[in-house]
């Protein structure tokens, strides 16, 4: 049960590159600049999460050409001065009781378009339309989908270290009872299983027994696991900053022969989606892997959802595996490939990885053995 030390925060260094390649991708994209809200965008590219993220009007301001600026409410400034890229923002207060949205005007471009945090209050967005009538607004994610998608090193090695958490999780979970518990007592060993190996967070766990796992939406709830269940689990959160997120499928018991059946064509799926991966490659080619192994044994019409999704300081963000997403695959990308054949009142198959793109193919993050483990 060891728990590894913290990694080395990241520097200054970092946060003033991230910025200024924020900077230059808004110019890329044809905007002016754009506006960070509290959230995983401001982390990422500040180092600076306020304790609280609440209405009134924090925003980080990136344009290519002037300094990084920064529009906070004055009594966030002690904790502001704190954040790892402190010094490198000129700051801008506000107080309670004045127009923040006046105080934020001189930071902007009167006649500029910016990109804004997907997680920006939509208060504060009408109060810069109005104190700024001549400026336009975008959506991050849809003006810089791949702002936080391509990890570097450092991150890398965060979100590897996330999935051994989670695969040692997995292991450890083998060994417990399942048959006459309950899934939510499963689940609540699964958290603190996570936090046992360092975890800080835990987002979800998935307990999905018999019928239940044939909802992907499914946490857990109070059904009694029976021998002869079928069990999904799905489970993540983050450690040190940086997500986990894996899944398998287990069975209480001898499965059929049915069971073993479907349980390897989504095995089958996850590892087509695997070896699909490589720089250059459209992300839907990944979900085109997999889901035609699942298409092809008959089972098309019970995988109901995309292939997979984007994890770094979030569990869930860019890229997306999906179908209709063009966008090419670099070195670094991170993200799950979750292929399942949900068979309705009966049960259901996931298997999850995180897989990380090289410079030549991919390479998984997770290593617990994908083939149908037995409990009790
Ligand atoms: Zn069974
Ligand atoms: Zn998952
Ligand atoms: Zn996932």
């Amino acid at each position: 049960m060891a728990v590894t030390a913290s990694p080395a925060p990241f520097t200054t260094e970092d946060f003033a590159r991230r910025m200024a390649c924020a900077a230059e991708q808004a110019e890329n994209a044809g905007l002016t600049g754009i506006l960070v809200a509290p959230g995983p965008d401001l982390l990422y590219l500040a180092g600076y999460a306020p304790v609280a993220i609440t209405e009134r009007l924090t925003m980080l301001v990136l344009q290519t050409g002037r300094d990084p600026a920064m529009i906070l409410p004055s009594l966030e400034r002690p904790d502001a001065e704190h954040a790892a890229s402190a010094g490198t923002i000129a700051l801008t207060e506000w107080s309670d009781g004045s127009d923040p949205y006046a105080a934020a005007a001189p930071l902007l471009d009167p006649a500029g378009s910016y990109a804004i945090s997907d997680s920006a209050w939509a208060l504060q967005l009408l109060g810069l339309q109005e104190a700024l009538p001549g400026t336009r607004y975008v959506s991050m994610t849809s003006a810089l989908p791949m702002l936080r998608a391509v990890k570097d090193d450092d991150e890398l090695e965060r979100l590897s270290a996330a999935g051994a958490a989670a695969d040692a999780t997995f292991q450890e979970i083998l060994k417990v009872r399942f048959a006459g518990r309950k899934e939510t007592e499963v689940a609540a060993d699964l958290a603190s299983l996570l936090m046992d190996h360092g975890h800080s967070q835990v987002d979800f766990t998935v307990v999905g027994s018999g019928p239940n796992g044939a909802n992907p939406h499914h946490e857990a709830g109070d059904r009694t696991i029976q021998d002869g269940d079928m069990i999904v689990l799905d489970f993540g959160g983050l450690k040190d900053g940086y997500g986990s997120d894996t899944s398998r499928t287990i069975h209480v018991g001898e499965p059929t022969d049915e069971e073993r059946e479907v349980h390897d064509i989504v095995r089958g799926a996850q590892q087509a989606g695997f070896e699909a991966v490589r720089p250059g490659v459209a992300c839907q080619a990944i979900d085109r892997a997999a889901r035609r192994v699942i298409a092809d044994a008959g089972y098309g019409g019970q995988f109901i959802h995309r292939t997979g999704h984007g994890i770094g300081l979030t569990t869930h963000e860019p890229p997306y595996m999906v179908e209709g997403e063009t966008h090419a695959l670099e070195p670094g990308m991170c993200f799950s490939i979750e292929p399942g054949i949900y068979l309705s009142g009966r049960f259901g198959v996931r298997i999850e990885d995180i897989v990380t793109v090289t410079r030549d193919g991919g390479r998984r993050l997770n290593h617990t053995a994908r083939e149908m483990q037995i409990v009790a």
